[in-house]
This record gives structure tokens, C-alpha cells and sequence, in this order.
């Protein structure tokens, strides 16, 4: 077998140069630039990272950016208040919440108050019902970062059998339920699942999406199978055991490199569609 890696790295930077062409072009007719805000509740050093690396890219392909730190001790209310304000601000065309928010936030609450059409993070139930129906709107980034590198290798999960392992709602159901509308069998897996590595032996499409180091083992995986590795845990390492399963498959994402820098860019893509004001293009 000569598996073929699943390049994240290079599709993303293919991504952002389209954006910023774009953005060139809006410049150049005068119109306004999109700009993303993001809101970052409290101190957790990781979303700190996570929300200045946005920013960074946000700056990397000319599109704006704001940047809303709340306290610690911000309350379900204060934030809503915050979102209401984005919402009604027509020079915002995306919205970011940072997860997580301090355990006194009504996560879902403040997720579900974006509005729709500023939703580019996908993390509303309206988005998720409606991707689930077959219906245009902003996708949650991961999964949809997943689904274009396989449109960009024209890799068709049509009848091929897929597992995702892990079923968190801003990862591995919402990537069911995209590989469901790609015409896959989906099987979704999580950890109440019984015989887990029988069923990812029969998968086509395997999507680690656990959050467990290496938990996916080779062993399990089908000669040819594509491996798709939404994890990043300490280590570098993803939830598939990639160095050894890589061999045994037809397509791999690497970690790093694979599905991880699709994620911020899909998300500038999506702000660019809402400043277009359309949604993401069907999956299908
Ligand atoms: P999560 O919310 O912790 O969800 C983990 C899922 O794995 C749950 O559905 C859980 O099942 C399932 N699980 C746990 N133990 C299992 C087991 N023994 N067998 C089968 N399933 C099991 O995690 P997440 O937020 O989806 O993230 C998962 C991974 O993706 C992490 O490594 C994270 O860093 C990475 N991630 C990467 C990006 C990116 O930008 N590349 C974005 C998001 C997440 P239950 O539902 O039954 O508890």
C-alpha cells in the first residue's frame, strides 16, 4: 500500500490565498472589509492561544478583527448582552465564542443567541438542525474542514462504510451527520459502544474524533481504509495510531498538519461567505 497524506497544511494556505484575494478585490471596489469578532470570557490560557492565533490569521489574509475580552465572573446575562450587540452590528459578519466558557455560563444559551447568519463557528442548534436536514448554512469547522480535504483529494464517501468515533456536537455528529449527507453508512461510535474495534475493521472512512492519544490502534484499521484524525493531544499525536495504521490505509491526515490548520481557515471562509451574504455551499 502507498497511502497518500491528506495535505491540511497546504489546502488551508490554498484556502486563505483565495480569501485574501478576495478581500483584495472587495478593497479594490471599495466594499467593506469582513471582520470576525471573537469573545474570549475569562483567563484559560489555551483559548488565549486558540483566540489569538484566529487573530493572527484573521490579520494573515487582510480580513478585520475584534477581539471582546469579558471577566472571569461575566454572567449567562452580561453575555448575551455582548452577543445581542455583535448581532446588530452590521460591520460584524461572524461571531466566535470561545469554549469553553467558565462553568457559570449557559454555554448553550450564549452559543444558540448568535444569529444565524453570523453563525461562521457552526455551534447553534439552528445550524446543526439545519445541517442535519440537508439545508444551507455555516458548518462547524473541524468537520467541515474534513469533508474538504476529501473533496480536494476526490475522495466520494457514496456507500463506503464510515466510523466516526466520538460524538461531541461541535465534532463528531456534525461530521456524522456531513458523511451521512455524502451519501456514506455512518456508524457513530462514543463510549458506550460495544466491540468498537470490530466496528472501525469494517470502516472505509475512520474518523478519530475521541480526544484519547493514539486510541484508534492499527490493528483495527482495514487495509485501504482513509483515516481522517480530528484529535490533537499532548504530544503531537492524534486519536488514531497513525505512524503505524498510515500503512495500512489509502489516505491519512498527518498530526500535525492534517485536519488541525483546516480549522481556522474554514472559519475565515465561512466570515468571508457572511460578508457575502450567503451560506456554505452544500456538502453533497
Ligand atoms: P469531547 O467533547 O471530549 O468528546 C469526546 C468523545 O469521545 C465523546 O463523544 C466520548 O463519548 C467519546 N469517547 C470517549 N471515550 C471513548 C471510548 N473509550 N470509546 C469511544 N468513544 C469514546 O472531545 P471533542 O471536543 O470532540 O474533541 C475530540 C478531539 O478532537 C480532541 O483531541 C480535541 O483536541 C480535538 N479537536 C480538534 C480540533 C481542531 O481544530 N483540529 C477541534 C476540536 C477538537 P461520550 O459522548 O459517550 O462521552
Amino acid at each position: 500500500m502507498n497511502p497518500v497524506l491528506l495535505d491540511g497544511k497546504k489546502l488551508s494556505e490554498k484556502i486563505r490565498e483565495t480569501i485574501r484575494t478576495e478581500i483584495e478585490e472587495r478593497k479594490s471596489k471599495n466594499l467593506r472589509i469582513p471582520k470576525l469578532a471573537t469573545i474570549l470570557v475569562g483567563n484559560n490560557p489555551a483559548s488565549e492561544t486558540y483566540v489569538s492565533m484566529k487573530i493572527k490569521a484573521c490579520h494573515s489574509v487582510g480580513m478585520g478583527s475584534e477581539m471582546i475580552r469579558l471577566p472571569e465572573e461575566t454572567s449567562t446575562e452580561q453575555l448575551l448582552a455582548v452577543i445581542d450587540k455583535l448581532n446588530a452590528d452590521p460591520n460584524t459578519d461572524g461571531i466566535l465564542l470561545q469554549h469553553p466558557s467558565p462553568p457559570q455560563i449557559d454555554e448553550r444559551a450564549a452559543f444558540d443567541r448568535i444569529a444565524l447568519r453570523k453563525d461562521v463557528d457552526g455551534v447553534t442548534t439552528l445550524s446543526f438542525g439545519k445541517l442535519s436536514m440537508g439545508v444551507e448554512t455555516y458548518l462547524p469547522c473541524t468537520p467541515y474542514g474534513m469533508v474538504l480535504l476529501l473533496k480536494e483529494y476526490g475522495i466520494d464517501p457514496a456507500g463506503k462504510n464510515a466510523v466516526v468515533v466520538g460524538r461531541s456536537p461541535i465534532l463528531g455528529k456534525p461530521m456524522a451527520m456531513l458523511l451521512t449527507e455524502m451519501n456514506a453508512t455512518v456508524t457513530l461510535c462514543h463510549s458506550k459502544t460495544r466491540n468498537l474495534p470490530e466496528i472501525v475493521r469494517k470502516a472505509d472512512i475512520v474518523v478519530g474524533a475521541v480526544g484519547k492519544p493514539e486510541f484508534i490502534q492499527a490493528d483495527w484499521i482495514a487495509p485501504g481504509a482513509v483515516l481522517l484524525d480530528a484529535g490533537y493531544n499532548p504530544g503531537n499525536v492524534g486519536d488514531i495510531e497513525i505512524s503505524k495504521a498510515k500503512d495500512r490505509s489509502s489516505y491519512y491526515t498527518p498530526v500535525p498538519g492534517g485536519v488541525g490548520p483546516m480549522t481556522i481557515s474554514v472559519l475565515l471562509l465561512q466570515t468571508l461567505y457572511s460578508a457575502k451574504e450567503h451560506f456554505t455551499p452544500p456538502v453533497r
